[in-house]
């Protein structure tokens, strides 16, 4: 096994794969409805690298120092015999963790399948507990028992450690974070709250509506105290805090304000095969056509080599007047 490094000297170790630009949500903070919607191209059948050529690019990233695979989009479940990709990813020798972001709608038909697959755990997003709050969020009239029910299904299949990402927004869910927390507090599932992000062009973020870190600490710690963890592994994105009283911990993800670029290990497939060094990059490498031109392995890891090697990015640290305007891939096509 290689490892490659970056320019900042970040060594490459995890991989997130969208593996579809489609969902069956439409959250207002990722694909609002007045911009994905019914005219809107989502990509064909024939763009998707297929799970052939997913597996074997995730094997030449494997060898060269990738741990961690996250499977992600879009939404992961609406992709077709998603458990035939996961079969073919969980027998990678050296990879050490593999993973799924979802919205849990339709975790409960395949949790079991998932599972079989060879799948380890799942991270799944719920952003509020209320109904109308929830589903003013995901805009499309899914309820809150859908999603909890699909993280009971995750439970009995042994998707385990589950965790759970809400995206708080000010004035949208905010109220509810402590709500939130009381709810998963003492079950074993870590909840994790994430700083609404300036991902793509579309979502209208602005700062005000940023609940930084440090207040979401406070006002959760003034109902249920906590205090910080240290972090389990170099490069954790999500910042570990307690609960005093010993029934275990949440998690803050602060890209907004307390930056970790220096510590970013990983990198994104979009589902048509191109390689984001950054969240917020606003275009890709295509290793599609180098896979559908004949290329051998050799030639595929020589390109990731040398993207890995001019890396420089660090978007969130240099975030502000640099970036203003600034075009960037939408997050539902490269995911979280
Ligand atoms: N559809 C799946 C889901 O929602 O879990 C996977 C893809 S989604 C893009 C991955 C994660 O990104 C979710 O937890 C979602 O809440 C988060 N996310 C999307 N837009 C965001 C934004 N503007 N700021 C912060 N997190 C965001
Ligand atoms: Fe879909 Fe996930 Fe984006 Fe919501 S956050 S629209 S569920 S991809
Ligand atoms: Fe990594 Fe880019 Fe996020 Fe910084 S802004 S942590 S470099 S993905």
């Amino acid at each position: 096994m290689t490892t490659l490094f970056d320019q900042l000297e970040r060594p490459l170790r995890d991989l997130r794969i969208s593996v579809t630009d489609r969902c069956n949500f439409r959250c207002t903070y990722c694909m609002p409805k007045e911009v994905f919607g019914p005219a809107y191209q989502f990509l064909q059948r024939d763009d998707l690298l297929t799970y052939e050529e997913i597996t074997r690019l995730a094997r030449i990233f494997v060898a060269h120092g990738v741990e961690k695979i996250r499977l992600t989009g879009g939404e992961p479940l609406v992709r077709r015999d998603l458990p035939r990709l996961i079969e073919g990813l969980s027998v990678i020798p050296g990879l050490k963790d593999l993973t799924l972001t979802t919205n849990g709608s339709l975790l409960r038909r395949q949790a079991q399948a998932l599972g079989e697959a060879g799948l380890k755990r799942i991270t799944v997003s719920l952003d509020a507990l209320d109904d109308a709050v929830f589903q003013r969020m995901n805009d499309v009239g899914v309820s809150v028992s859908q999603v909890l029910d699909g993280i009971e299904a995750a439970r009995e299949a042994g998707l385990t450690p589950i965790k759970v990402n809400a995206v708080i927004e000010r004035g949208v869910n905010d109220e509810g974070m402590v709500e939130l927390a009381r709810h998963f507090k003492g079950t074993g599932i870590i909840l994790r709250f994430i700083e609404f992000m300036d991902v793509g062009n579309t979502n209208g973020w602005n700062l005000e509506r940023v609940v930084p870190l440090r207040e979401m600490a406070e006002r959760i710690g003034r109902e249920l105290p906590i205090e910080p963890a240290e972090a389990n592994y170099r490069g954790e994105v999500a910042k570990r805090w307690r609960y005093l009283d010993g029934t275990g911990e949440v998690g803050f993800i602060s890209s907004i304000s307390q930056p970790f670029c220096g510590e970013c290990t990983r990198a994104r497939l979009s589902p048509e095969g191109e390689l984001f060094t950054c969240l917020f990059a606003a275009h890709g490498h295509d290793f599609r056509s180098l896979l559908r031109n004949g290329s051998d392995d050799a030639g595929i890891a020589a390109f990731l080599k040398n993207v890995w090697r001019l890396r420089e990015d660090r978007y969130s640290e240099i975030r502000g007047e640099a970036t203003v305007g600034l075009e960037r891939v939408e997050m539902s096509h490269i995911g979280g």
